[in-house]
């Protein structure tokens, strides 16, 4: 049955989507079967896959609204193992009919996933860059979750904030929910103000860390707009192995 794993900081920019595409990608390459749902309306991670929007049906928030089968918004990538469930704009609209929807239809999420655990070894979900309701049911529907960040000051603030939402999704819908890691994104060595980062990061979520950071390239950036997952787009280069340790560390987690 798949495991299911969120990737989440409530801070854009961080390497939320970046990292759930090259990580999907990466564990798929190697022999396992991935699903890789795209929960922002931006829809990064979709286009990140190389998905057009010629080939898009219909979405993830078709899924969430109860109207499509989750079976029928699957659409299978360019790469081995790997399927996405796509997103459009169409999604921003979802974080407000999720307050309406009677008790009873908050749960069509939950129950598409199940529907299609057994197909997959992993199912990756990419949230957007905010705590709202499509955060929460990300959450809700995870076995665990994988938070990127970049060594900067605010970035510890934005930590004790993501912990308590984890905290409280435990306590009211899953209690479960386990934090696989703490993905350090875009590092730099460097800086002085990434060791101090790091020193503190340490001292509060240690065992949280992956061992691997993920160092600021090139290569990681313009992958999307080749519509490639770093594995192919630069398999020998430093992002792409980074990527593949942290990928390996990941599974022996969850
Ligand atoms: P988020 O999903 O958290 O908003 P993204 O994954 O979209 O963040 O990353 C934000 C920007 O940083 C993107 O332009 C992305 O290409 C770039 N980026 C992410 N990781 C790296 C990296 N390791 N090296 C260089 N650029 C990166
Ligand atoms: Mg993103």
């Amino acid at each position: 049955m798949a495991k299911v794993v969120s990737f989440s900081n409530q801070k854009g920019g961080v390497g939320k989507t970046t990292s759930c595409v090259n990580i999907s990608a990466q564990i798929a390459n190697k022999g396992k079967k991935v699903l890789m749902i795209d929960m922002d309306p931006q829809g990064n991670a979709t286009s990140g896959l190389g998905i057009s929007k010629s080939k898009i049906k219909s979405t993830i928030y078709d899924v969430i609204i109860g109207r499509s089968d989750i079976k029928d918004t699957i659409v299978k990538s360019n790469f081995k193992n790997l399927w996405v469930v796509p997103a459009t704009i169409d999604l921003a609209g979802a974080e407000l009919e999720l307050y309406d929807l009677e008790d009873d239809k908050l749960r069509f999420t939950e129950i598409a996933l199940d529907s299609i655990k057994d197909d997959f070894d992993y199912i990756f979900i990419d949230c957007p860059p905010s705590l709202g309701m499509l955060t929460v049911k990300a959450l809700t529907v995870s076995d665990g979750v994988v938070i990127p960040m970049q060594c900067e000051f605010y970035s510890l603030e934005g930590m004790s904030q993501l912990m308590n939402t984890i905290k409280k999704i435990r306590s009211l819908y899953n209690p479960s929910l386990q934090i696989v890691g703490i993905l350090l994104t875009m590092y730099n060595g460097r800086l002085t103000l990434t060791g101090q980062v790091v020193a503190e990061l340490k001292k509060y979520y240690q065992d949280k860390l992956f061992k691997v950071p993920i160092s600021r390239t090139v290569r990681i950036s313009e992958a999307p707009g080749y519509g490639e997952p770093i594995c192919y787009h630069d398999p020998y280069g430093k992002g792409s192995l980074e990527y593949a340790a942290v990928a390996k560390e990941l599974m022996l987690r969850i």
